[in-house]
C-alpha cells in the first residue's frame, strides 16, 4: 500500500496516514513504535505530555531508517509558555527524542486561562528559522482560538483537533481552509469511546469487506484530513495502514457526513476549558 503524501502549505509534505501514541505506556513505547514503524508507517505523532518521547527516539535510533524518510511530530505542554519556557521545552523534547530536529512542533492546546499564545506563536517560528522544528502548527485551536494565531501573519501548516464521525468541527475545519491550513483529525476512530461498528458504517463495511475503523479512517483520508490512529496491537496497526488502500464511493463519504452531531457529538474536553 502506498501512503499519500499531504502537501503543507509551507512546501513540506506529510505522511496523510501515520501513527499516534497517546497512552502507550513509556515503558512499553519503543516496542510498539517498533512494531508500527515495521509495519510500516513513517509518521509518529507524541507529546511532551505522554511521557514518552524517550520511547518514540529510542524506535527511531533503533530502527535504521533514514531520518529524512521520517515524520515526527511533538506538542509543547501547558504548562510552558513565552520565549524563554518554549525555547527550554523545545530542546527537552528534542533531547528526549534523540533528534535535532522535529518535523512538526505544536502548541497543544490554546490554554486561554494562560493569557495570549502569541509570544509562544513567534518563538516557535524563530525555532522553525533556526532549523529545531520544519514546520510549526497547532492543536485544538477551534474557531474560537485559531484567529488570534492567524492574525500574527504566521499560519500554521496544520489545526490537530479532536474529529471523529459524530464530531465533525465544521466550523474549524472551514476556518482551518480558508488560510490553507491541514486538518489532523485527533481521536480519529472516537478514541474507543463511540460504537462505530453498526449503522452507516457499518453497512459500508460490510458491503466493502473491510473493517469498520478501514471505513472511518478512509472517510477521512478521502475528506483530505490527516489522521495517526493509535494501536497496540499489530494486527490493528496493519488494518489501519491498510486503510490507505480503501476507497469509498462520494456517497458513502456523504453517508458519514451525516452522522455529524455538532457540538454534542464531541466526547474530549472543551479546549476552552483546558488550562
Ligand atoms: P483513536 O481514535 O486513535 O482511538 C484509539 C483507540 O481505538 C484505542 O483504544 C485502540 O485500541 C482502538 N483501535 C485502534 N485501531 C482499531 C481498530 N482497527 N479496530 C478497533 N479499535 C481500534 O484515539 P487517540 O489515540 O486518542 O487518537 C489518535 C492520536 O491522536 C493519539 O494517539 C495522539 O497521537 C493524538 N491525540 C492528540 C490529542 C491532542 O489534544 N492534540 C488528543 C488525543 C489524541
Amino acid at each position: 500500500m502506498t501512503i499519500p503524501q499531504l502537501a503543507l502549505h509551507d512546501g513540506h509534505s506529510i505522511p496523510q496516514l501515520g501513527f499516534g501514541v497517546f497512552k502507550v505506556d513509556p515503558d512499553e513505547t519503543e516496542r510498539i513504535v517498533s512494531e508500527a514503524l515495521e509495519a510500516g508507517y513513517r509518521h509518529i505523532d507524541t507529546a511532551t505530555i505522554y511521557g514518552n518521547e524517550e520511547g518514540v527516539g529510542r524506535a527511531i535510533a533503533a530502527s535504521g531508517i533514514a531520518r529524512d524518510e521520517l515524520f515526527i511530530t511533538t506538542k509543547l505542554w501547558n504548562d510552558r509558555r513565552g520565549v524563554a519556557d518554549t525555547r527550554a521545552a523545545m530542546g527537552e523534547s528534542l533531547e528526549r527524542l534523540g533528534l535535532d530536529r522535529v518535523d512538526l512542533y505544536l502548541i497543544h492546546w490554546p490554554t486561554p486561562a494562560n493569557g495570549s499564545p502569541v509570544e509562544t506563536w513567534t518563538t516557535m517560528a524563530d525555532m522553525r528559522s533556526e532549523g529545531l522544528t520544519t514546520s510549526i502548527g497547532v492543536s485544538n485551536f477551534d474557531e474560537r482560538f485559531l484567529p488570534e494565531i492567524v492574525e500574527t501573519g504566521i499560519v500554521p501548516v496544520v489545526n490537530q483537533i479532536e474529529l471523529h464521525p459524530q464530531f465533525q468541527q465544521r466550523a474549524a475545519t472551514a476556518l482551518s481552509a480558508q488560510h490553507g491550513i491541514a486538518i489532523e483529525a485527533w481521536g480519529p476512530l472516537g478514541q474507543g469511546k463511540v460504537d462505530y461498528s453498526t449503522g452507516v458504517i457499518g453497512e459500508i463495511a460490510e458491503r466493502l469487506d473491510v473493517s469498520w475503523a478501514q471505513v472511518v479512517l478512509a472517510w477521512h483520508l478521502a475528506s483530505g484530513r490527516i489522521v495517526f490512529p493509535k494501536s497496540s496491537s499489530r494486527e490493528r496497526m496493519a488494518e489501519n495502514l491498510a486503510a490507505a488502500d480503501v476507497r469509498l464511493s462520494d456517497a458513502d463519504v456523504a453517508a458519514i457526513d451525516a452522522l455529524d452531531q455538532g457540538a454534542a457529538g464531541r466526547i474530549s474536553a472543551d479546549p476552552a476549558e483546558v488550562s
